[in-house]
């Protein structure tokens, strides 16, 4: 039997940021450096794939510092942490390494340093992501106002609307953004924003990339897990973009077929947490079904890498 033809836009940049990258290289060189099992705080990333094979390496886990033993060193995911979890895992003589990708320490930088200045704080991002959870936590309680959506913004009580600043999580919608930043300086002219914007080049990339091949496609997926942010703002990146069908999948399994019948041509990104061996799953489970033509559609390079701690690098 013949099968029909099906063009696949490939997206790139998609799939693993460098400080994704950068994460699993730490969990996987301390279980190299000091054997199994290591405990992670969270889940080091938000891919199941990736926390599974990890964990058949010897990686736990856990969700609290109480559910690790004092004695094993842990690891906080790249999201970030409250200032408190590093303070009591010292607290405990506990061998730690944060995994925070910098670009989120950055924010937490920026936030520490208007708190400093006497400024009340702003923050944009998704209430209960551990991501804002983390910067949230840099500041004492109530310090840090979240919104979310531009509503929120006409409802958030300040202490003083000439001293504020505001910053962002790194992995939310650019336009989204955009909106909640103007209706922040038209309710506050005098708030204060990030010197560059928080949302980091492989989020903005990866939605810039979905901008231009969505419309090309009668269908789009992105590869990604259920509770990345970064990957659900593609999804959404692509219907706005005037996809009519844009689904989220953790990997082939996933792919409604019924959905897709009569499909010509087909998007597909990955989210920042995704490993490309499972766009490539999702590509081979095409090519069974169709004849497939894979077309790349790149709309930036990227040559971002970050080193990881110095314990790690330190031979023992
Ligand atoms: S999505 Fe951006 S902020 Fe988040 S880990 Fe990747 S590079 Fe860092």
């Amino acid at each position: 039997m013949t099968k029909p033809p099906l063009i696949i836009h490939l997206a790139a940049p998609r799939g693993f940021c460098a400080g994704v990258d950068r994460a699993i290289k730490i969990v996987e060189m301390a279980l190299e450096k000091w054997g199994a099992p290591v405990y992670v705080r969270h889940e080091i990333v938000h891919n199941k794939y990736v926390v599974d094979d990890l964990r058949a390496k010897g990686a736990v886990f856990v969700e609290e510092l109480d559910d690790c033993p004092p004695d094993r060193p842990v690891i906080f995911s790249a999201h970030g942490v409250p200032k408190s979890v590093p303070l009591e895992a010292a607290r405990r003589q506990m061998l730690f390494v944060d995994a925070t990708c910098p670009l989120v320490s950055k924010v937490h930088i920026e936030a520490a340093r208007h708190h400093e200045a006497g400024l009340q704080m702003i923050m944009i991002g998704h209430e209960g992501h551990p991501e804002t959870i983390g910067t949230m936590g840099q500041l004492p309680e109530g310090e840090v106002l979240l919104v979310e959506t531009v509503e929120d913004v006409a409802r958030v009580a300040v202490r003083d609307p000439a001293r504020l600043a505001f910053v962002t999580q790194t992995t939310l919608s650019v336009d989204d953004t955009a909106e909640i930043v103007a209706a922040l300086q038209a309710r506050f002219p005098a708030i204060v924003g990030p010197h560059k914007e928080d949302i980091c080049y492989a989020t903005t990339n990866r939605q810039e990339a979905v901008k231009v091949m969505a419309p090309m496609a009668d269908a789009m997926l992105v590869v990604g897990a259920p509770n990345s942010s970064n990957s659900k703002r593609l999804v959404e990146v692509g219907a706005r973009a005037g996809c009519r069908y844009a689904q989220l999948v953790q990997r082939a399994t996933d792919i409604d077929w019924r959905a897709l019948e009569g499909i010509r041509s087909l998007g597909i990104t990955a989210g920042a947490s995704a490993p490309e061996v499972l766009v490539n799953e999702v590509i081979d489970a095409f090519r069974e079904r169709f004849e497939v033509t894979v077309k790349p559609v790149v709309t930036a390079e990227e040559n971002v890498e970050f080193k990881v701690p110095r314990v790690l690098r330190e031979t023992a």
